[in-house]
């Protein structure tokens, strides 16, 4: 399953992310062993406990809700942080990569789904961290692009319509605030369900855990 998932996002220069949440380190090493180097956690704790005995050149993705309170402990190594939804949130990761002097890399979160309990921003939302006074001041934080969460449902068309959403969010964003940013290019949609689809209205990066690990 690995191979072929592999396999399709390659060919549309896509990545793997592979979410390992509640599975233990030697199911990660099973797939670390096959080539796969990106995994992500929700729960920044777990993340921690994992990084601290898996080997160092996994790169980690907080995919999971982030409080400010937990940034400090992931700060020194996570690879990127899917979830960002708030000026305060990366005020406080800015300060944090400052301390362990890195370049924290960032996505900022959008709500697409139908669902009131998702996380994320609105494009206003995000319009207003962009051009706001204290966000041009941060150093230590890089914005990576965008990522989403569908609504759990079965409807492909749906599905479909909210993935373009974020495309357009993403390509409003990158229009007006990084078209000479090279690293403004990620777009974080798709799980195990609907990976496919995404994949076909631009995802970058999938997050796919169940598919790959089995059922949690
Ligand atoms: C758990 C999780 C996933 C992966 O879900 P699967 O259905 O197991 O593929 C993707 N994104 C986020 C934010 C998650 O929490």
């Amino acid at each position: 399953m690995l191979d072929q998932i592999r396999s399709e996002l390659s060919r549309k220069n896509a990545r793997l992310v592979a979410v390992s949440k509640t599975h233990p380190a030697d199911r990660i090493l099973e797939i670390y062993s096959q080539g796969q180097r990106l995994f992500g956690e929700n729960r920044p704790q777990e993340m921690l406990e994992k990084q601290a005995t898996l080997p160092a050149d996994i790169k980690w993705h907080l995919i999971g809700h982030l409080q400010t309170n937990k940034v400090k402990s992931i700060a020194p190594f996570v690879a990127l942080i899917h979830s960002v939804d708030s000026l305060r949130l990366l005020q406080e990761i800015d300060k944090q990569a400052l301390k362990n002097n890195r370049v924290i890399d960032c996505l900022l979160q959008f709500h697409i789904a139908q669902e009131e309990t998702k996380f994320g921003l609105s494009e206003e939302g995000a319009i207003e961290i962009l051009t706001s006074p204290s966000f041009s001041t941060l150093r230590n934080v890089r914005i990576c692009g965008v990522m989403g969460m569908a609504t759990f449902t079965e409807d492909t068309n749906q599905l479909r319509l909210e993935f373009r959403h974020l495309k357009t969010i993403f390509d409003h964003l990158k229009a007006r605030f990084f078209s000479q940013a090279e690293h403004f290019r990620e777009i974080s949609m798709g799980m195990s369900s609907d990976w496919h689809i995404a994949l076909e209205e631009g995802s970058t990066l999938l997050r796919i855990g169940s598919l790959i690990f089995g059922e949690r």
